[in-house]
């Protein structure tokens, strides 16, 4: 018990430590254009690459908010079910080095196939129920 308690605080550190490294690259919240407002209307083709880099940019704040959102989830639940983190949240088994890797994961792959509606996932998932 003392071991998964420490590996409960390894998986903390690491949460807070990823979160920590999104929030550090700031505008995670959709900013409106940092252009210069001098200098929007002017060069056309300037105007068009604000309004791309802005497009990539909200892009990648989306990934990061939704990283950060599961990152909170995974928090939240190593304080209310420290006993159930690490478990899939659906079908209770161990997620393993998925966690190792992700630690903000909820599902084990057959899981997230299956929620992702991959018939492949939801198969493998039944073979490995009967074994
Ligand atoms: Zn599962």
């Amino acid at each position: 018990m003392a071991e998964n308690a420490t590996s409960l605080g390894k998986f903390r550190a690491r949460l807070l430590a990823m979160r920590a490294e999104i929030l550090s690259q700031g505008d995670v919240s959709l900013e409106p254009s940092r252009a210069d407002p001098s200098q929007v209307g002017g060069d056309e083709d300037e105007q068009a690459l604000n309004e791309m880099n802005q497009v990539i940019a909200s892009r990648r704040n989306r990934v990061r908010t939704g990283d950060l959102g599961r990152i909170q989830l995974a928090l939240k639940r190593l304080d209310e079910n420290p006993h159930e983190f690490g478990l899939c949240s659906e079908c209770g088994e161990p997620l393993g080095r998925r966690l190792e890797l992700l630690p903000f994961v909820e599902l084990c792959v057959e899981c997230q196939h299956a929620q992702d509606g991959s018939p492949k996932g939801r198969n493998r998932r039944h073979l490995r129920d009967f074994r």
